[in-house]
């Protein structure tokens, strides 16, 4: 009786055991059989999901684009305004970004050496100062803003408020100051033939399609600061 209970005792953990080892047989075959399914299921898978995100993608560079393109503002790109400790005096009410000011007293005396006279007629704006200019001229001349935005700047898109843009006039001709006549000046023909030697560069050429022509405003590109403030308006023309 003592051994039928020993037996059965260990009988039943040896039939377990057998089950237990053909539960494992049966899950391995069933896994050998269906591996190449699950494989390609998968595959499919991981090949929708680097397709869904190629398309994610290629949708983002799409929507950059727009942003980029969207940035600017009736044809003006942003700029940020200077920090004030950047500014220098170079004479009354003419404020302009301490880098350009050697380069920018350099090229007015290289240019009375010819017997050219530069005028400075604006350098550094405040967005409120463009803000003012923006708004008044705006109502006073009974232009939308569309066609004041021609030949003003939204305040906060105006190249002034980096403190790198010169507006220069010809001494001998004020009639010409801020007028397109102002490249038929001697004044503005020595800058065409000279402004690049001091890093100047005229902003809004005749063939620029956002905004009019603007013979008389010149920007500073010798710093790498001013290369950083016009590298987005330099990547578009
Ligand atoms: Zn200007």
């Amino acid at each position: 009786m003592e051994q039928n209970k020993d037996l059965n005792q260990f009988d039943i953990p040896l039939a377990k055991r057998i089950q237990s080892n053909n539960f494992n047989s049966i899950l391995l075959k069933n896994l050998l059989i269906f591996s190449p399914l699950f494989f390609l299921l998968f595959s499919i898978f991981a090949l929708r999901l680097i397709r869904n995100i190629d398309i994610g993608s290629l949708g983002y560079h799409d929507f950059q684009a727009e942003i980029n393109h969207d940035q600017r503002i009736l044809g003006h790109l942003p700029y940020a305004e200077i920090s004030k400790e950047k500014l220098v005096l170079i004479e009354p009410n003419i404020k302009v970004h301490i880098d350009m000011q050697d380069s920018l007293l350099k090229m007015r005396d290289e240019a009375k050496k010819d017997g050219i006279y530069l005028v400075f007629l604006s350098g550094y704006r405040s967005i409120n100062l463009q803000n003012e200019i923006f708004y008044s001229l705006k109502s006073v001349r009974n232009q939308v803003a569309a066609e004041r935005a021609r030949v003003s700047a939204p305040p906060g898109y105006s190249e002034h408020s980096t403190g790198f843009a010169i507006d220069i006039g010809d001494a001998n001709q004020r009639e010409t100051d801020f007028e397109t006549e102002f490249e038929n000046t001697d004044a503005f023909k020595w800058l065409i033939k000279n402004a690049a030697k001091f890093h100047f560069k005229l902003s809004f050429t005749k063939e620029n399609q956002y905004i009019d022509y603007e013979p008389w405003h010149w920007r500073y590109e010798g710093s790498i600061e001013a290369l950083k403030v016009f590298e987005s308006s330099n990547s578009k023309s």
